[in-house]
């Protein structure tokens, strides 16, 4: 059956329910269509506002109370905005839509056939039922079978994980300035090793870069925090492996003019709180002492997809992403979408776009089911293009067929973020925070709680040279 005649089929079950004159079913007729969408992201922000003028009541359940504009973490990592900026709180972006509701919840069951989601939070559970589901569950960092891993090279997928990461960068140069006072051994606690040459490990390694050959160099007096490796670490043969070679060269030039060294065709092997195994192009190893490790080389799709698949027989890929119909829609299941990072289709790259593209367009095609029109071609992704900022006023850009690099790329790369970043509020506050940090040499957000990552930094093992005060 092809996916308009199963939404056909769909409806005309639905329409039979409704005409056998049980009160469940002349309940079912009297109130409106219920649209339950999993995760706050991309996929599921967009799907729920382009919902608001539909005849339809949706009910957002997301694990957290915020909305994550996952591409700018590393700049909250690295103290370039703040946690708000990048993470407005859901009830606040949608308290003007009054079909919207949202629930605190973490989904861990769903049911196919009683059409129910099951979320739990603090220990209480609720169950959701639905007309039409939206799964928006996005993915999770992947350590490629070494989780192990994790706890020694957090990834950046959330704020903990951003917020924790300024806790160990920030931390580690104030760990070294107490080891140097000590005359101890610091090198250590200023190598930094970025692994994965993808935008988000270029944006992290020409930050930490910056950090310590602009930011921090005036703060410090007994370490000179130019002095720090920054090591961005890719078994690929070039950086930004989806963009074109040459820009992949030019961010490549641009980084190590900010003194990052790239280490290409090298593979991580072993992770630990002391540093970071190497295996080089010719098979030999090579331990880097590092206190800091960050993690930005694979994401796998949220287990809900084991979930989904398990229910309904789906395929998943390797990343554990769902195989959809052309309609997005969950095979043998006309009224279940599947959006976003969590879509196995070959043209859908796991970008922000795909996912803001896939929310709207299972979106309208509910909106269009509510109404009885007939359904949209099947889905298409508008490819809007790719760019990463390497540092300040250095970026790579890839619209179509033009290319843009330097400062032409980095005004293009603000632009578009300023349009994109959610919350009319948050707007005028990063741009005011790129405006510090950009034109001059601060760092606005650079405070870090207890809870932050400093307690994890390891420390050089107490000695006899060390003294007091
Ligand atoms: C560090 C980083 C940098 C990136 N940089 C770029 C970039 O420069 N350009 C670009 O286009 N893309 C970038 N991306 C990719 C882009 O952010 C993703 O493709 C996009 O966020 C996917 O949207 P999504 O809605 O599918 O998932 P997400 O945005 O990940 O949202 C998933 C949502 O589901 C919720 N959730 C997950 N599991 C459950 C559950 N069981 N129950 C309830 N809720 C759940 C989460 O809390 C979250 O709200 C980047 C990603 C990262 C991590």
């Amino acid at each position: 059956m092809n996916s308009w005649t199963s939404n056909v089929a769909y409806f005309a079950t639905r329409h039979r329910r409704t005409t056998t004159g049980t009160t469940a079913d002349i309940d079912t007729a009297m109130r409106r269509h219920r649209v339950v969408v999993i995760g706050s992201g991309f996929g599921g922000l967009y799907a729920t506002t382009a919902l608001r003028r539909a005849d339809v009541d949706v009910t957002m359940i997301a694990k957290t109370t915020h909305h994550v504009f996952q591409p700018l973490l590393y700049q909250v990592a690295t103290g370039i905005l703040s946690v708000g900026d990048v993470a407005p709180a859901t009830r606040d972006v949608l308290s003007r839509q009054r079909n919207a509701r949202v629930l605190l919840g973490e989904v861990n069951a769903i049911d196919l056939a009683a059409r129910t989601v099951t979320s739990h939070v603090q220990g209480r559970s609720k169950v959701a039922s639905y007309d039409s589901l939206i799964v928006a569950a996005g993915a999770e960092q992947s350590y490629f079978g070494h989780d192990a891993f994790a706890s020694f090279a957090p990834g950046m997928k959330s704020i903990d994980d951003a917020l924790e990461l300024r806790g160990r960068i920030f931390g580690a140069f104030e760990l070294a300035e107490l080891e140097a006072a000590h005359g101890n051994e610091f090198a250590h606690l200023l190598t930094f090793v970025v692994v994965g040459g993808g935008p988000t490990g270029v944006e992290m390694a020409g930050q930490v870069a910056e950090l310590t050959r602009r930011t921090l160099r005036r703060d410090f007096r007994m370490i000179d925090t130019a002095q720090a490796r920054v090591l961005l670490v890719d078994v690929a043969h070039q950086l930004l492996p989806s963009f074109e070679p040459r820009l992949g060269q030019k961010a490549r030039r641009a980084l190590e003019r900010l003194g990052v060294e790239i280490r290409l065709r090298t593979t991580v092997v072993d992770v630990d709180h002391a540093g970071i195994v190497l295996q080089l192009e010719d098979g030999t190893h090579e331990h880097i002492a590092s206190a800091t490790k960050i993690w930005a080389a694979g994401v796998q799709a949220s287990p809900l997809s084991h979930v989904l698949a398990k229910e309904s027989g789906a395929l998943l890929d390797r990343a554990g992403r769902i195989e959809v119909n052309p309609d997005l829609t969950l095979p043998g299941h006309p009224e279940v979408f599947v959006v976003g990072d969590m879509i196995s289709r070959p043209d859908l790259p796991g970008v922000a776009q795909v996912a803001i593209q896939t929310g709207k367009f299972a979106a309208h095609e509910i909106e269009r089911r509510v109404r009885r029109r007939p359904p949209q071609p099947p889905f298409r992704y508008r490819d809007l293009g790719s760019m990463a900022i390497v540092g300040r006023f250095q970026a790579v850009a890839e619209i179509s067929s033009m290319r843009f690099t330097g400062v032409v790329g980095w005004l293009m790369w603000l632009g578009l973020h300023l349009v994109y970043l959610t919350g009319h509020r948050n707007k005028p506050s990063a741009l005011l925070h790129w405006t510090v940090s950009f034109l001059g040499r601060g760092r606005p957000e650079r405070t870090v709680t207890e809870h932050q990552g400093l307690a994890r930094l390891p420390v050089a093992t107490p000695s006899p040279t060390r003294t007091q005060g």
